[in-house]
């Protein structure tokens, strides 16, 4: 490989950035875009208007755009490193898109706000961060709102996340005190004087002042009292906190924690530039021919997402794929594994900000979005004529939400088989039947409730079957483990109820937890597990 194809990969960083909604994500998103120069002013990158929009005008939008409203990446480059930054949707119902964004990054960074702490979406993301043993990097953030005390957040992550802590930097104050931040590392103070809340609104960058612990002139920039708390908060700290571990960092098993507040950009800079610091370029990829090397000369990719455009005359799509190794050109002749056929690559697209532009040439760690005719498939993977692999596969979340679904019109049979089947293609959906049953009528299972309305959406407008859609009680699924065991055997609660998917797996759909608990106790051997097969 060329010198300058590898020095590309090495300065890529690829991360996606997870919260709970309002916590401050696209506050932050937007932040790191105008320190890399990528925006001028803050709050462009997009209308929080269209975001928080009613559903039916946020499924106009969809229409309208095509894509990147739910989710997209952005790049920019900040101090030599090129960034891509994998945006997760916005809403307080996510779909599975959102986890299978996660399977494309090299590392999350986890924006919890400082009044609330841990909050149960975060406690979810979090959870498939893990299973990938993917870095996590934390960032509280709302430090210029009254807060809960730092050393009670960092408890609060290592008590619900299960994972140690490590603050490389620790906030002065908090809400209107709120001065600066104290870098452990080089023990210096950035201190943002009074800034906090000026007319400036935190849309430009900040200016700061450097300064040390016990430095005379501290007192009048922080204040004699909070000079004092910072000095006692730090001999705890250095007392009692974690080492910091590049190693533990890289497996997932310490988070670096920094303090800031978005809004007004304290605190923000610094985490950039220690976060590209410790974060990886692309790393190694599983495949079924052992890892694929990043720097390795061929091109290869595999697609995570795959965004319908909603438009009902042309029903094309946008398939997402990650670059795993080696460059993309535009046009260029790909493998596509799984179809065993060669393909070009027409049209491909990467979202810079609020638009999305054709590209030339692409490296490995980048994410483009190329036209799918329909070939495309979650998963899939994409690699040089010549070569053959497959990478891991992207498994199966479990739904937490499901609808009975049969159509009104029972002549529109073929319609709603294929409306149904092919949105469950896409990954928006999830569908199941009953045991030995057909498709009259259909269990849907989805991540975030708003998918049930997008699915009714797009079978009336692209399908044009009406259908009938009953909530049902449940909100849990386990996928069977056990291959030979008949799930008509079992002994379960009478809420449980018993479905196949696809792929003939067989699930148990749960109300409650405690009912998964009473099935397990009641039925010696039987494995159960929260992600099915990756596909
Ligand atoms: P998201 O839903 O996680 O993307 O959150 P947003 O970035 O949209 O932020 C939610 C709300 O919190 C918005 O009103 C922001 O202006 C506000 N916000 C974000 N960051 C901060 C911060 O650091 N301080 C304060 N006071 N408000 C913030």
């Amino acid at each position: 490989m060329s010198k300058q194809y590898e020095q590309e990969i090495r300065r890529r960083r690829t991360f996606a950035i997870i919260s709970h909604p309002d916590a401050g994500k696209t506050t932050l998103t937007e932040k790191l875009l105008l320190y890399g120069g990528a925006i001028q002013l803050a709050g462009t990158v997009k209308g929080k208007k269209t975001q928080r929009a009613a559903v039916s005008d946020w499924m106009e939008i969809e229409k309208q755009r095509g894509i990147s409203v739910t989710s997209s990446v952005m790049q920019f480059n900040y101090d030599g490193y090129c960034i891509n930054i994998l945006d997760t949707p916005g809403h307080q119902d996510f779909s599975e898109d959102t986890y299978r964004t996660l399977m494309a990054a090299d590392s999350a960074v986890m924006v919890i706000d400082a009044a609330k702490g841990v909050e149960r979406q975060t406690e979810k993301l979090f959870k498939v961060c893990l299973l990938r043993d993917i870095p996590i990097f934390t960032f509280i953030n709302k430090m210029d709102r009254e807060s809960l005390n730092p050393f009670d957040l960092l408890d609060d992550i290592e008590q619900k996340l299960g994972i140690r802590t490590y603050p490389m930097n620790w906030p002065i104050g908090s809400g209107r005190d709120f001065k600066g931040v104290y870098n452990r590392e080089n023990r210096e103070i950035l201190s943002y004087g009074d800034e906090a809340g000026s007319a400036l609104g935190g849309q430009h960058k900040l200016q700061t002042v450097k300064a040390t612990l016990g430095d005379p002139g501290l007192d009048g920039l922080i204040g004699a009292a909070q000079h004092q708390t910072l000095a006692d908060d730090i001999e705890l700290l250095d007392g009692a906190s974690y080492d910091f571990d590049l190693e533990a960092i890289r497996h997932a098993k310490l988070s670096p924690v920094f303090f800031g507040s978005a809004l007004t950009n304290f605190g923000v800079e610094p985490f950039l530039q220690d976060f590209l610091r410790l974060t990886t370029p692309p790393l190694p990829r599983r495949s079924d021919a052992g890892e694929i090397d990043p720097m390795d000369d061929d091109f290869s990719a595999f697609v995570f997402k795959i965004q319908a455009n909603m438009n009902k005359a042309h029903r094309d799509r946008i398939a997402f794929m990650r670059i795993c190794s080696g460059r993309f050109e535009k046009n260029m002749e790909v493998l596509h594994v799984q179809q065993d056929r060669k393909l070009r690559l027409s049209q491909p697209q990467q979202i810079l900000a609020s638009e999305r532009e054709i590209i030339e040439e692409a490296y490995a760690g980048d994410i483009i979005g190329v036209f799918d005719p329909g070939v495309f498939s979650i998963g899939d993977t994409l690699c040089a004529p010549g070569k053959k692999f497959r990478f891991e596969g992207i498994p199966t979340f479990a739904p937490e939400h499901f609808c009975l679904v049969r159509q009104v019109d029972t002549m529109k049979r073929k319609q709603f088989i294929k409306g149904t089947t092919q949105i469950a293609n896409e990954g928006a959906i999830q569908i199941f039947q009953e045991l030995g049953g057909g498709m009259e009528e259909v269990v849907v299972g989805v991540v975030g409730v708003l998918q049930f309305e997008v699915f009714e959406y797009r079978l009336k407008n692209e399908y044009n079957v009406d259908v009938h859609m009953q909530r049902m009680p449940h909100q849990f699924i386990r996928w069977i483990e056990n291959e030979d065991l008949d799930p008509n055997t079992l002994s379960l609660t009478s809420d449980t109820k018993k479905v196949q998917d696809v792929r003939g797996g067989r699930l148990l759909l749960f109300t409650n937890s405690w009912s998964i608990q009473w099935a397990l106790d009641h039925n010696e051997g039987l494995a159960l597990s929260e992600f099915g097969k990756a596909k």
